[in-house]
């Protein structure tokens, strides 16, 4: 028997992928992945049709999702894993979360106008179709009409905190987010812990709290770590008695993302998510 293929992270056109859900799914086939999770950023809207050409690719799909939440004033990224779309938890907190992205989009959109960049909200509103709004969008809308030289330098530039078009989100606390996530019947897993640039002391409190909160696993391989990055996520996962997760945070076959599928693996003393599925 061929071992599994585990990628549990992931992006559609749901929120910022550029690939609709059934061509992740097909994508993530050639690249011989046997179970894949979706997890675009607070929505499900992608995991039906996901879910639809998983049969025809003999994948096993993981509902999953990217929750952005808020933790003593810092985002942090909260996948949850084998969740019920359905819970009526789930949905009334992906309903706010909704309502957060729109508000907050609008006004990134001002603050690029008071800099002379007009337009953008039209723009990107039609970019993300039904799906979700991102800062990914408005930097694919500043790179596309020649306001930076690459994505990375929309953020740098203007999306980012503390530059022009910076807008504070108010996202649901972590402590809610969890909780929908339990009430769905999912796991949380705190997505790339190392990606946020925060101290390992700020960490080595957080977790505990997370785990408190009813939070099981933490991402210890995700598409753009390093070597380095993987080892101090396996020396988290051991110290606070975290499932460990692996996740390529796909979002595109041609920009800087990984490719989906192409993961590192496990250490083997390290429990695994999926033996919780
Ligand atoms: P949002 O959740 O709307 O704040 O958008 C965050 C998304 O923007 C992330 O999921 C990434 O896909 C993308 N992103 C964040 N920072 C960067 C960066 N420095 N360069 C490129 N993409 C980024
Ligand atoms: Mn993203
Ligand atoms: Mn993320
Ligand atoms: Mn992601």
């Amino acid at each position: 028997m061929t071992p599994e293929k585990y990628d549990l992270h992931c992006h559609s056109t749901a929120s910022d992928g550029s690939l609709s859900p059934a061509e992740v799914v097909r994508r993530a086939g050639e690249q011989g992945v046997t179970v894949l999770a979706l997890t675009d950023h607070d929505t499900t809207a992608g995991l039906t049709e996901a879910g639809q050409s998983a049969a025809d690719h003999r994948i096993r799909l993981i509902d999953g999702i990217e929750l952005s939440a808020n933790y003593l004033g810092q985002c942090l990224h909260i996948i949850g894993l084998n969740i019920d779309p359905r819970c009526p938890a789930l949905m009334q907190g992906i309903a706010g979360q909704h309502t957060v992205r729109a508000e907050r989009a609008q006004k990134i959109a001002e603050k690029l106008e008071k800099k002379r960049i007009p337009g953008v909200y039209e723009a990107v509103s039609r970019a993300a179709g039904q799906g979700e709004i991102t800062r990914s969008h408005f930097a694919a809308f500043l790179l596309a009409n020649g306001y930076v030289g690459s994505q990375q330098e929309a953020f740098d530039r203007y999306l980012s905190k503390g530059k022009p078009a910076y807008v504070p989100t108010a996202w649901a606390e972590m402590a809610e987010v969890v909780d929908w996530i339990g009430q769905a019947g999912g796991m949380a897993v705190m997505a790339h812990p190392l990606r946020y640039k925060l101290s390992t002391t700020w960490l080595n409190r957080a977790l505990p709290v997370f785990k408190e909160m009813g939070g099981l696993g933490i991402e210890v391989v995700n598409g753009r770590g390093s070597d380095d990055e993987i080892r101090l996520g396996c020396q988290l996962a051991r110290k606070h008695g975290l499932y460990a997760s692996v996740g390529s945070d796909f979002h595109s076959p041609d920009n800087q993302w990984l490719e989906l599928g192409r993961l590192n693996d496990l250490p083997k003393d390290l429990p695994a998510v999926w033996e919780l599925f």
